[in-house]
């Protein structure tokens, strides 16, 4: 939540439920807000378990591994997140919130659902009528404020301060949990949101934006999936 550029922690096993393995802290993002979980391993005495999930379960953050044969509760591992595949989720996020942004300011499209993945990842979003050549131009602006390289801020608000910004809830009906204080992501002058995903710190790290694939999905829904070169 505090450093998205944690790649490898020490924690300490709390719980072992199946193959799911608790820890009493973890680098792992679980999957959430329309976004794909890491992967990676988990280290004890130089054997690996590889981490092929990791999920949230009333709160808590389990890791899902692929045999938990020889790990046991109070033992210290080390966390290693998979930070190629990471590295290229938070780019994608961060790709979105400026995409998502761009066609709010644009014409008011409210975002209706997204997931971001590391090889593609898409978009949701109304907008009356299927628009390619304005898409195309969103996406064209987008990258344009990548090369800008701004920076990408994170900190915490309490809840009333938060609500005051206008549009700081963007996804359509979706509030965040009942929580005192709120994880603002900021984008100077072009994004801010109340958010708990993983992000880059500069615009620039997102490198190039490419436009895939625009779709229609029903009356006012339209989809759009892009990826970043890598
Ligand atoms: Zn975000």
């Amino acid at each position: 939540m505090d450093d998205s550029y944690i790649k490898e922690f020490e924690a300490k096993i709390t719980k072992i439920d199946g193959n799911k393995v608790y820890l009493d802290k973890t680098a792992f993002y679980p999957r959430g807000g329309g976004l794909v979980s890491d992967t990676g391993k988990l280290v004890k005495d130089s054997k690996e378990y590889k981490v092929v999930f990791v999920g949230k379960e009333s709160g808590e953050i389990y890791h899902e591994v692929e045999n938990v044969e020889g790990l046991a509760k109070g033992d210290m591992v080390k966390g290693i997140i998979d930070w190629e595949r990471r590295y290229r989720v938070m780019r994608m996020h961060t790709a979105s919130h400026i995409i998502s942004a761009l066609l709010y300011k644009a014409r008011n499209c409210l975002i209706t659902g997204n997931q971001i993945s590391y090889d593609k990842s898409r978009i949701d979003f109304n907008l009356e009528t299927m628009d390619k050549k304005f898409l195309q131009n969103i996406i064209e602006k987008s990258n344009k404020v990548v090369e800008m390289g701004i920076e990408v801020k994170v900190y915490y608000l309490p809840k009333e301060e938060a609500f005051k910004i206008p549009g700081i809830v963007k996804l359509a009906g979706k509030l965040p949990p009942n929580v005192e204080k709120l994880r603002i992501v900021e984008i100077e002058n072009i994004d801010i949101q109340a958010d708990g995903g993983v992000h880059v710190k500069n615009t620039k790290e997102i490198g190039k934006i490419v436009l895939l694939k625009t779709e229609n999905k029903g009356k006012n829904n339209r989809r759009l999936y892009f990826t970043v070169e890598p």
